[in-house]
Protein backbone atom coordinates (compact mmCIF):
# COMPACT_ATOMS: atom_id res chain seq x y z
CA UNK A 1 0.00 0.00 0.00
CA UNK A 2 2.93 2.08 -0.87
CA UNK A 3 0.41 4.45 -2.39
CA UNK A 4 -1.23 5.88 0.58
CA UNK A 5 1.30 8.46 1.59
CA UNK A 6 1.09 8.53 5.15
CA UNK A 7 2.35 12.12 6.07
CA UNK A 8 -0.07 13.51 3.36
CA UNK A 9 -2.99 11.37 4.95
CA UNK A 10 -2.07 12.76 8.30
CA UNK A 11 -2.02 16.32 6.96
CA UNK A 12 -5.34 15.79 5.20
CA UNK A 13 -6.74 13.77 8.45
CA UNK A 14 -5.73 16.60 10.46
CA UNK A 15 -7.62 19.22 8.07
CA UNK A 16 -10.71 16.70 8.32
CA UNK A 17 -10.52 16.96 12.12
CA UNK A 18 -10.57 21.19 11.85
CA UNK A 19 -13.53 21.45 9.76
CA UNK A 20 -15.30 18.71 11.93
CA UNK A 21 -14.44 20.77 14.93
CA UNK A 22 -16.08 23.79 13.01
CA UNK A 23 -19.45 22.22 12.39
CA UNK A 24 -19.93 21.14 15.94
CA UNK A 25 -18.80 24.32 17.40
CA UNK A 26 -21.48 25.75 14.47
CA UNK A 27 -24.23 23.42 15.62
CA UNK A 28 -23.11 23.93 19.72
CA UNK A 29 -23.68 27.71 18.47
CA UNK A 30 -27.11 27.77 16.94
CA UNK A 31 -28.25 25.16 19.83
CA UNK A 32 -26.91 26.10 23.12
CA UNK A 33 -29.41 24.40 25.50
CA UNK A 34 -27.98 21.11 24.02
CA UNK A 35 -24.64 20.16 25.87
CA UNK A 36 -24.17 17.65 23.98
CA UNK A 37 -22.80 19.41 20.61
CA UNK A 38 -20.62 20.92 23.33
CA UNK A 39 -18.69 17.38 23.93
CA UNK A 40 -19.29 16.73 20.05
CA UNK A 41 -16.73 19.70 19.28
CA UNK A 42 -14.75 18.76 22.26
CA UNK A 43 -14.33 15.19 20.85
CA UNK A 44 -13.20 17.07 17.70
CA UNK A 45 -11.10 19.37 19.43
CA UNK A 46 -9.40 16.39 21.07
CA UNK A 47 -8.80 14.12 18.09
CA UNK A 48 -7.33 17.28 16.45
CA UNK A 49 -5.04 17.51 19.30
CA UNK A 50 -4.12 13.84 18.82
CA UNK A 51 -3.71 14.33 15.44
CA UNK A 52 -1.46 17.44 16.15
CA UNK A 53 0.58 15.55 18.83
CA UNK A 54 0.97 11.97 16.13
CA UNK A 55 2.13 14.37 13.81
CA UNK A 56 4.57 15.72 16.05
CA UNK A 57 6.42 12.31 16.77
CA UNK A 58 8.96 14.65 14.16
CA UNK A 59 10.03 17.04 16.13
CA UNK A 60 8.76 16.09 20.23
CA UNK A 61 10.02 13.97 22.77
CA UNK A 62 8.85 11.06 21.54
CA UNK A 63 7.05 9.87 24.76
CA UNK A 64 5.26 13.21 25.45
CA UNK A 65 3.74 12.62 21.77
CA UNK A 66 2.60 8.89 22.43
CA UNK A 67 1.24 8.88 25.79
CA UNK A 68 -0.49 12.88 25.18
CA UNK A 69 -1.82 12.01 21.37
CA UNK A 70 -2.79 8.19 22.66
CA UNK A 71 -4.87 10.25 25.90
CA UNK A 72 -6.54 13.00 23.67
CA UNK A 73 -7.92 10.13 20.73
CA UNK A 74 -9.28 8.01 23.29
CA UNK A 75 -11.09 10.56 25.39
CA UNK A 76 -11.96 12.22 22.01
CA UNK A 77 -13.76 8.33 21.32
CA UNK A 78 -15.13 8.65 24.71
CA UNK A 79 -16.50 12.13 24.58
CA UNK A 80 -18.12 11.29 20.92
CA UNK A 81 -19.95 8.46 23.31
CA UNK A 82 -20.75 10.43 26.02
CA UNK A 83 -21.77 13.64 23.57
CA UNK A 84 -24.54 10.94 21.77
CA UNK A 85 -25.68 9.79 25.41
CA UNK A 86 -26.58 13.17 26.10
CA UNK A 87 -28.84 13.95 22.61
CA UNK A 88 -30.44 10.66 23.21
CA UNK A 89 -31.12 12.62 27.26
CA UNK A 90 -29.63 9.36 28.88
CA UNK A 91 -27.37 9.72 32.23
CA UNK A 92 -23.63 9.83 32.04
CA UNK A 93 -22.30 6.43 32.00
CA UNK A 94 -19.15 6.06 33.98
CA UNK A 95 -17.70 2.97 32.40
CA UNK A 96 -17.12 5.14 28.73
CA UNK A 97 -14.86 7.77 30.90
CA UNK A 98 -13.31 4.42 32.56
CA UNK A 99 -12.96 2.31 29.50
CA UNK A 100 -8.99 4.23 27.77
CA UNK A 101 -7.52 3.73 31.42
CA UNK A 102 -6.43 0.28 31.33
CA UNK A 103 -4.98 1.20 27.31
CA UNK A 104 -2.96 4.13 28.40
CA UNK A 105 -1.11 2.02 31.66
CA UNK A 106 -0.48 -0.59 28.97
CA UNK A 107 0.65 2.10 26.19
CA UNK A 108 3.11 3.95 28.92
CA UNK A 109 4.38 0.64 29.90
CA UNK A 110 4.84 -0.45 25.76
CA UNK A 111 6.62 3.31 25.45
CA UNK A 112 8.68 3.63 28.68
CA UNK A 113 9.85 0.16 30.07
CA UNK A 114 9.45 -1.96 26.85
CA UNK A 115 9.28 -0.27 23.76
CA UNK A 116 6.71 -2.26 21.48
CA UNK A 117 4.98 -0.44 18.62
CA UNK A 118 2.99 -3.40 17.54
CA UNK A 119 1.87 -3.52 20.80
CA UNK A 120 0.91 -0.27 21.02
CA UNK A 121 -0.69 -0.82 18.04
CA UNK A 122 -2.77 -3.60 18.81
CA UNK A 123 -4.07 -2.51 22.38
CA UNK A 124 -4.71 1.20 20.82
CA UNK A 125 -7.05 -0.59 18.11
CA UNK A 126 -9.05 -2.73 20.36
CA UNK A 127 -9.83 0.25 22.79
CA UNK A 128 -11.22 1.80 19.54
CA UNK A 129 -13.02 -0.79 18.78
CA UNK A 130 -14.75 -0.35 22.15
CA UNK A 131 -15.18 3.19 21.97
CA UNK A 132 -16.82 3.16 18.85
CA UNK A 133 -18.54 -0.04 19.85
CA UNK A 134 -20.18 2.34 22.16
CA UNK A 135 -20.98 5.28 20.30
CA UNK A 136 -22.61 2.69 17.78
CA UNK A 137 -24.89 1.19 20.69
CA UNK A 138 -25.92 4.74 21.37
CA UNK A 139 -27.49 4.82 18.53
CA UNK A 140 -29.58 2.10 18.88
CA UNK A 141 -33.27 3.80 18.26
CA UNK A 142 -33.91 6.65 16.18
CA UNK A 143 -34.21 9.93 17.44
CA UNK A 144 -37.45 10.90 15.51
CA UNK A 145 -39.49 7.65 15.51
CA UNK A 146 -39.71 8.15 11.58
CA UNK A 147 -36.12 9.32 10.78
CA UNK A 148 -33.02 6.44 9.92
CA UNK A 149 -31.11 8.47 7.54
CA UNK A 150 -28.95 10.16 10.17
CA UNK A 151 -28.53 6.46 12.05
CA UNK A 152 -27.53 4.76 8.63
CA UNK A 153 -24.98 7.66 8.27
CA UNK A 154 -23.50 7.07 11.76
CA UNK A 155 -23.27 3.40 11.80
CA UNK A 156 -22.01 3.40 8.99
CA UNK A 157 -19.03 5.41 10.25
CA UNK A 158 -18.84 3.07 12.92
CA UNK A 159 -19.06 0.19 10.78
CA UNK A 160 -16.12 1.33 8.86
CA UNK A 161 -13.96 2.47 11.50
CA UNK A 162 -14.35 -0.71 13.58
CA UNK A 163 -13.23 -2.63 10.59
CA UNK A 164 -10.57 -0.90 10.17
CA UNK A 165 -9.04 -0.88 13.99
CA UNK A 166 -10.12 -4.69 13.35
CA UNK A 167 -7.93 -4.83 10.12
CA UNK A 168 -4.83 -2.88 11.73
CA UNK A 169 -4.84 -5.31 14.79
CA UNK A 170 -4.70 -8.23 11.86
CA UNK A 171 -1.80 -6.63 10.07
CA UNK A 172 0.18 -5.35 13.07
CA UNK A 173 -0.03 -9.57 14.30
CA UNK A 174 0.98 -10.61 11.08
CA UNK A 175 3.72 -7.89 10.18
CA UNK A 176 5.13 -6.39 13.69
CA UNK A 177 6.26 -2.98 13.12
CA UNK A 178 9.84 -2.55 14.77
CA UNK A 179 10.48 1.14 13.45
CA UNK A 180 9.22 4.24 14.70
CA UNK A 181 4.82 4.87 13.90
CA UNK A 182 5.58 7.21 11.02
CA UNK A 183 9.06 6.00 10.26
CA UNK A 184 8.27 2.73 9.47
CA UNK A 185 8.50 2.21 5.96
CA UNK A 186 5.13 0.87 3.68
CA UNK A 187 3.54 0.68 7.38
CA UNK A 188 0.16 -0.42 6.13
CA UNK A 189 -1.45 -0.37 9.97
CA UNK A 190 -0.64 3.21 10.11
CA UNK A 191 -1.66 4.64 6.72
CA UNK A 192 -5.04 2.85 7.84
CA UNK A 193 -5.08 4.67 11.43
CA UNK A 194 -5.27 8.01 9.41
CA UNK A 195 -7.03 6.83 6.59
CA UNK A 196 -10.10 6.49 9.01
CA UNK A 197 -9.62 9.10 11.01
CA UNK A 198 -9.80 11.16 7.72
CA UNK A 199 -13.36 8.99 6.84
CA UNK A 200 -14.43 9.18 10.40
CA UNK A 201 -13.94 12.94 10.99
CA UNK A 202 -15.49 14.31 7.63
CA UNK A 203 -18.70 11.67 7.97
CA UNK A 204 -19.18 12.51 11.81
CA UNK A 205 -20.33 16.27 11.27
CA UNK A 206 -22.70 15.62 8.49
CA UNK A 207 -24.48 12.47 10.67
CA UNK A 208 -25.06 14.79 13.58
CA UNK A 209 -25.98 17.76 11.16
CA UNK A 210 -28.58 14.95 9.99
CA UNK A 211 -29.74 13.90 13.87
CA UNK A 212 -30.05 17.52 14.56
CA UNK A 213 -32.46 17.86 12.06
CA UNK A 214 -34.33 15.00 13.16
CA UNK A 215 -34.44 16.71 16.76
CA UNK A 216 -35.78 19.44 15.71
CA UNK A 217 -38.41 17.80 13.71
CA UNK A 218 -39.30 15.98 16.81
CA UNK A 219 -38.90 19.14 19.35
CA UNK A 220 -41.61 21.15 16.67
CA UNK A 221 -43.97 18.34 16.16
CA UNK A 222 -44.08 18.18 20.60
CA UNK A 223 -44.59 21.60 20.74
CA UNK A 224 -47.73 21.39 17.82
CA UNK A 225 -49.19 18.13 19.62
CA UNK A 226 -48.79 19.76 23.24
CA UNK A 227 -50.37 22.42 25.16
CA UNK A 228 -48.33 24.97 26.25
CA UNK A 229 -49.78 25.40 30.02
CA UNK A 230 -50.34 22.20 31.40
CA UNK A 231 -47.74 20.06 28.62
CA UNK A 232 -51.10 17.64 27.98
CA UNK A 233 -51.88 16.94 24.17
CA UNK A 234 -53.98 19.77 22.15
CA UNK A 235 -57.48 19.44 20.95
CA UNK A 236 -56.72 18.60 17.61
CA UNK A 237 -53.79 16.01 18.29
CA UNK A 238 -55.92 14.58 21.07
CA UNK A 239 -58.89 14.23 18.48
CA UNK A 240 -56.79 12.76 15.76
CA UNK A 241 -55.18 10.38 18.16
CA UNK A 242 -57.96 9.03 20.20
CA UNK A 243 -59.50 8.51 17.07
CA UNK A 244 -56.94 5.96 15.61
CA UNK A 245 -57.16 4.53 19.29
CA UNK A 246 -60.87 3.92 18.82
CA UNK A 247 -60.49 2.56 15.57
CA UNK A 248 -57.75 -0.36 17.20
CA UNK A 249 -59.71 -0.86 20.08
CA UNK A 250 -62.46 -1.95 17.77
CA UNK A 251 -60.53 -3.74 15.86
CA UNK A 252 -59.32 -5.88 18.44
CA UNK A 253 -62.61 -6.28 19.96
CA UNK A 254 -61.74 -4.19 23.20
CA UNK A 255 -63.87 -1.99 24.90
CA UNK A 256 -62.88 1.82 25.36
CA UNK A 257 -63.81 5.06 27.56
CA UNK A 258 -64.20 8.70 26.95
CA UNK A 259 -64.43 11.11 29.72
CA UNK A 260 -64.77 14.87 29.48
CA UNK A 261 -63.77 16.69 32.42
CA UNK A 262 -64.89 20.44 33.07
CA UNK A 263 -63.90 22.57 35.95
CA UNK A 264 -66.36 23.57 38.48
CA UNK A 265 -66.60 27.49 38.76
CA UNK A 266 -63.39 28.28 37.59
CA UNK A 267 -65.06 31.66 36.31
CA UNK A 268 -64.77 32.53 39.84
CA UNK A 269 -60.96 31.77 40.58
CA UNK A 270 -59.92 33.53 37.96
CA UNK A 271 -62.22 36.38 39.25
CA UNK A 272 -61.12 36.00 42.82
CA UNK A 273 -57.62 35.09 42.67
CA UNK A 274 -56.12 36.53 38.91
CA UNK A 275 -55.62 34.67 35.62
CA UNK A 276 -52.57 33.75 36.70
CA UNK A 277 -53.49 31.56 39.61
CA UNK A 278 -56.03 30.63 37.46
CA UNK A 279 -53.11 29.38 35.22
CA UNK A 280 -51.47 27.45 37.96
CA UNK A 281 -54.80 25.74 39.13
CA UNK A 282 -55.36 24.48 35.52
CA UNK A 283 -51.05 23.68 34.98
CA UNK A 284 -51.11 21.71 38.62
CA UNK A 285 -54.44 20.03 38.14
CA UNK A 286 -53.48 18.73 34.52
CA UNK A 287 -50.01 17.12 36.30
CA UNK A 288 -52.64 15.71 39.52
CA UNK A 289 -54.91 14.43 36.15
CA UNK A 290 -51.44 12.60 34.86
CA UNK A 291 -50.46 11.31 38.38
CA UNK A 292 -53.54 9.58 39.17
CA UNK A 293 -53.90 8.27 35.74
CA UNK A 294 -50.99 6.82 35.68
CA UNK A 295 -50.85 2.74 35.24
CA UNK A 296 -52.85 1.92 32.46
CA UNK A 297 -52.33 3.23 28.64
CA UNK A 298 -53.99 6.44 28.49
CA UNK A 299 -54.72 9.79 26.23
CA UNK A 300 -54.42 13.06 27.89
CA UNK A 301 -55.53 16.68 26.45
CA UNK A 302 -56.74 19.72 27.04
CA UNK A 303 -59.58 20.35 24.51
CA UNK A 304 -60.96 23.89 26.03
CA UNK A 305 -59.54 26.16 28.70
CA UNK A 306 -61.23 24.46 31.32
CA UNK A 307 -61.76 21.20 29.62
CA UNK A 308 -59.89 18.32 29.10
CA UNK A 309 -60.58 14.91 27.55
CA UNK A 310 -59.28 11.52 29.02
CA UNK A 311 -59.24 8.33 26.81
CA UNK A 312 -58.88 5.01 28.21
CA UNK A 313 -58.06 1.90 25.48
CA UNK A 314 -59.34 -1.37 27.55
CA UNK A 315 -61.35 0.39 30.22
CA UNK A 316 -64.71 -0.13 30.97
CA UNK A 317 -66.57 2.99 32.28
CA UNK A 318 -66.99 1.14 35.56
CA UNK A 319 -63.35 0.65 35.49
CA UNK A 320 -62.06 4.49 34.25
CA UNK A 321 -64.54 6.34 36.92
CA UNK A 322 -62.40 4.60 39.78
CA UNK A 323 -59.50 6.95 38.27
CA UNK A 324 -61.75 9.77 38.37
CA UNK A 325 -63.17 9.12 42.11
CA UNK A 326 -59.30 9.07 42.83
CA UNK A 327 -58.78 12.49 41.12
CA UNK A 328 -61.61 13.42 43.41
CA UNK A 329 -60.44 12.61 46.38
CA UNK A 330 -56.83 13.56 45.80
CA UNK A 331 -57.81 17.13 45.20
CA UNK A 332 -59.94 17.15 48.10
CA UNK A 333 -56.98 15.79 50.31
CA UNK A 334 -54.72 18.22 49.42
CA UNK A 335 -55.80 21.41 48.18
CA UNK A 336 -53.88 23.84 45.95
CA UNK A 337 -52.63 27.13 47.43
CA UNK A 338 -52.21 30.31 45.90
CA UNK A 339 -49.94 32.88 48.06
CA UNK A 340 -50.64 30.64 51.23
CA UNK A 341 -54.51 30.49 50.90
CA UNK A 342 -56.15 27.45 50.58
CA UNK A 343 -57.87 27.04 46.72
CA UNK A 344 -60.88 24.68 46.14
CA UNK A 345 -60.78 22.82 43.30
CA UNK A 346 -63.53 20.22 42.00
CA UNK A 347 -65.07 18.81 38.61
CA UNK A 348 -67.43 17.41 37.11
CA UNK A 349 -67.06 15.14 33.95
CA UNK A 350 -69.40 13.38 31.67
CA UNK A 351 -68.19 9.21 30.78
CA UNK A 352 -68.82 7.57 27.64
CA UNK A 353 -68.51 3.71 26.58
CA UNK A 354 -67.61 2.01 23.22
CA UNK A 355 -70.85 0.00 22.99
CA UNK A 356 -73.53 -1.55 19.90
CA UNK A 357 -74.50 2.45 19.43
CA UNK A 358 -71.77 4.51 20.04
CA UNK A 359 -68.77 3.00 17.57
CA UNK A 360 -67.37 5.94 16.50
CA UNK A 361 -65.50 8.57 18.16
CA UNK A 362 -67.96 11.36 17.34
CA UNK A 363 -70.72 10.13 18.62
CA UNK A 364 -68.71 8.70 21.87
CA UNK A 365 -67.88 12.23 22.41
CA UNK A 366 -71.09 13.89 21.72
CA UNK A 367 -72.27 11.18 24.11
CA UNK A 368 -69.79 12.22 26.97
CA UNK A 369 -70.39 16.07 26.61
CA UNK A 370 -74.22 15.25 27.19
CA UNK A 371 -73.05 13.48 30.10
CA UNK A 372 -71.05 16.21 31.48
CA UNK A 373 -74.10 18.60 30.74
CA UNK A 374 -76.15 16.38 33.09
CA UNK A 375 -73.53 16.23 35.61
CA UNK A 376 -73.30 20.18 35.80
CA UNK A 377 -77.05 19.87 36.08
CA UNK A 378 -76.67 17.59 39.02
CA UNK A 379 -74.93 19.84 40.85
CA UNK A 380 -71.40 19.69 39.56
CA UNK A 381 -68.51 18.02 41.61
CA UNK A 382 -69.70 14.45 40.39
CA UNK A 383 -69.53 12.25 37.61
CA UNK A 384 -72.28 10.83 35.25
CA UNK A 385 -72.61 7.84 32.72
CA UNK A 386 -70.60 5.44 34.69
P1 LIG B 1 -68.98 25.81 35.26
O1 LIG B 1 -68.95 25.14 36.58
O2 LIG B 1 -70.35 26.01 34.75
O3 LIG B 1 -68.11 25.17 34.27
O4 LIG B 1 -68.43 27.28 35.53
P2 LIG B 1 -67.08 27.89 35.01
O5 LIG B 1 -66.86 29.17 35.73
O6 LIG B 1 -65.98 26.89 35.15
O7 LIG B 1 -67.37 28.09 33.49
P3 LIG B 1 -67.24 29.30 32.53
O8 LIG B 1 -67.37 28.75 31.13
O9 LIG B 1 -68.22 30.39 32.93
O10 LIG B 1 -65.81 29.88 32.75
C1 LIG B 1 -64.66 29.27 32.27
C2 LIG B 1 -63.53 30.23 32.51
O11 LIG B 1 -62.28 29.65 32.22
C3 LIG B 1 -63.64 31.48 31.66
C4 LIG B 1 -62.23 31.77 31.24
O12 LIG B 1 -61.81 33.04 31.65
C5 LIG B 1 -61.40 30.73 31.97
N1 LIG B 1 -60.28 30.27 31.18
C6 LIG B 1 -60.30 29.66 29.99
N2 LIG B 1 -59.03 29.38 29.59
C7 LIG B 1 -58.20 29.87 30.53
C8 LIG B 1 -56.77 29.91 30.69
O13 LIG B 1 -56.00 29.41 29.87
N3 LIG B 1 -56.28 30.49 31.81
C9 LIG B 1 -57.10 31.03 32.76
N4 LIG B 1 -56.56 31.59 33.82
N5 LIG B 1 -58.45 31.02 32.63
C10 LIG B 1 -58.99 30.44 31.54
MG1 LIG C 1 -66.11 24.93 30.42
MG1 LIG D 1 -66.09 25.06 34.10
Amino acid sequence: MDWLDIPTLAFVAQFASIVSLAVFVYLWRNNPQVRAFAWLAACSLSMCLGIFLILGLRFLPVTFCILSGNICLMYGGVMLAHGTRLLYLRPVNLLYWLTPLPMLCFTGYFTLITPDVSARVVIYSATAVLLTGYFAYELRRPLHPAGSNARIVLLTVASIDIAINLLRVWLTLVHPQHQGLLTSVGSNATALAFLNALLYLSLLPLGFMMLNDERLQLHLQHQADHDDLTQLLSRRAFMEQAEQTISHALQRKHSATLAIIDLDWFKQINDGYGHLAGDYVLALFARTLLRETRGSPVLLGRIGGEEFAVLWPGLTAKEASIHLYRLQNSLKSSPMEWDGIPISLTFSSGLAELNDNQQKFDTLYRHADAQLYLAKENGRDCLSGV
